[in-house]
């Protein structure tokens, strides 16, 4: 019997109006293979990796076979992309096959991205090339890997289809996993075409589904947009402390459920610098590393503004009110965990010297609090290799000097401390350099080994991984040229 027969599916977005989604199906694509695939995604679904195997399995991620009981789907949405609204947009090229329930109850929309025109491609050709698409795969598990909120990655499917962007490249599909990939412009479609009671409709749909809790509240829609403004600040908390930078924030890229949603051009900080700019089309740095905090804040203004028929004024003042604490408090959290830190205020000058010297002196993010672990708060001459990150040696040395005071102050052990920073401090973080090797192996040679490897090792970034250590180093020189754009 099939594997995919065995699968349970209930698929609760499609059962929505037919204003929410167009029902259609994928595209097939020209002989289609398998690039990578996720055992821990797998495991997500029930399937076992035996199915891997079968020719259904490639079949069916490629766009080229049905999945039995699935309901393909493409979903509207619309979205202020660089502070503009954009009034549709919507799967332009990602279809939703259906939500796979799994026997633990468990539940996953899953979507395959690149599957074809939909009637909401506005002129584009609905496809992903194969450079974006690994990107995609292996970030979405890298950060699942780090403990950050985001869709998953189920595998990777290939065709020789050519695919025309800046130059002709090979198409590919990523599937990708999500308890529900309704988005802040979900809302914002139905708001600006004056259709309140498909904002309601979806509001219901939102609580009744993936916020059940909400439903005890006196009013639920408040505390919905209450809930997902916690999540967004608590996100971009986690980025900001991972060096993460997504690259495209518009709000058609924020998940309601507080997920990190739509990989492009996003980076991971290596030289550190606050005004980071990791997605090449954006000249006014509106994304930049820094700005993330407080976009992510605008962003639920503006899902704030698309629910106002469903609440007054005051409460989504409310609502969102919390964000700005949220935010800090959690960032601090985490950052001075990352500095083996009590969580206090008195934590705080040490952290912001830290950071202002890194700055001056670009230090690689990973790399040094990765380092940190290591540090000796006794004797200041054991401190030489994370000394030598900076090329201000004084400045460092009287930052540490503060530093090993603190932690002698507070009776911080050093082996102990070791450990607790080592599991907040990840010694891999996916490097555009180890994406783009991966990249170009797949490309030129039909070499897919590296995928796998990278995804196994970001599955544990925490791991010292000994036989890694390369991929834990800074860019080689090749690879500070890389420009990541928005083209994919
Ligand atoms: P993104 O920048 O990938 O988040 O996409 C923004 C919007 O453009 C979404 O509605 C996408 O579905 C759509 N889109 C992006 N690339 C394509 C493409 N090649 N074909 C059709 N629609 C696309
Ligand atoms: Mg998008």
């Amino acid at each position: 019997m099939s594997f995919f027969a065995q699968l349970a599916f209930d698929n609760r977005f499609a059962a929505l109006p037919p204003q929410f989604h167009t029902r259609l199906e994928p595209t097939p694509v020209p002989a289609p293979y398998l690039v990578a695939w996720n055992p821990d995604a797998l495991e997500l679904l029930g399937l076992p990796p035996a199915a891997v195997a079968s020719a259904e399995f490639v079949a069916i991620f490629s766009g080229n076979a049905p999945l039995p009981g699935a309901a393909p789907l493409a979903a509207i949405y619309a979205g202020h992309q660089f502070g503009h609204y954009v009034p549709q947009l919507g799967d332009g090229r990602a279809i939703l096959l259906g939500e796979v329930v799994h026997p633990s109850g468990s539940r996953w929309e899953v979507q395959l991205k690149g599957a074809g025109r939909t009637p909401y491609s506005r002129g584009g050709d609905g496809r992903a090339v194969l450079r974006s698409s690994i990107r995609e795969y292996l970030c979405s598990e890298a950060m699942h890997g780090l403990g950050i909120p985001t869709t998953r990655a189920l595998c990777l499917t290939g065709s020789d289809l050519p695919v025309h962007r800046e130059s002709v490249e090979s198409g590919a599909l990523v599937t990708r996993l999500a308890p529900s990939f309704i988005r802040f412009g979900s809302f914002e479609v139905f708001y600006y075409r004056g259709q309140h009671e498909e904002i309601k409709t979806l509001a219901d749909f939102a609580l009744r589904h993936y916020f059940p809790e909400l439903l005890d509240e006196a009013r639920p829609y408040p505390a919905l947009l209450r809930e997902i403004t916690r999540r967004t600040a608590r996100l971009m908390a986690q980025w900001q402390a991972a060096g993460f930078c997504h690259g495209v924030m518009n709000t058609d890229n924020m998940s309601i459920l507080g997920l990190t949603l739509d990989y492009g051009p996003y980076g991971f900080m290596e030289a550190y610098d606050p005004r980071y700019v990791c997605n090449h089309s954006d000249h006014d740095g509106r994304y930049a590393y820094d700005q993330q905090p407080q976009i992510g804040a605008w962003n639920c203004t503006c899902l704030a503004q698309a629910l106002l028929p469903l609440m007054e004024l005051d409460e989504a003042r409310e609502a969102l009110s919390g964000y700005g604490d949220i935010f800090a408090t959690e960032y601090m959290r985490l950052m001075c965990a990352k500095l083996g830190l009590p969580f206090e205020e008195a934590s705080a000058p040490l952290l912001t010297g830290l950071l202002d010297l890194m700055a001056q002196n670009r230090t690689d993010y990973t790399i040094l609090f990765r380092a940190l672990g290591g540090f000796d708060s006794g004797a200041a001459a054991k401190n030489a290799g994370v000394r030598d990150l900076f090329i201000a040696r004084e400045a460092f040395d009287a930052w540490a000097a503060g530093y090993g005071a603190r932690l002698r102050a507070i009776g911080s052990e050093d082996a102990a401390r070791a450990a607790r920073m080592h599991r907040v401090n990840p010694k891999y973080v996916l490097r555009n350099h180890l994406a783009e090797t991966a990249i170009r192996k797949a490309r030129d040679e039909r070499d897919y080994t590296e995928i796998e490897r990278l995804r196994g090792l970001l599955a544990r970034p925490f791991d010292e991984q000994p036989e890694f250590d390369d991929y834990a180093k800074e860019p080689p020189d090749w690879a500070r040229e890389i420009a990541v754009s928005c083209s994919s």
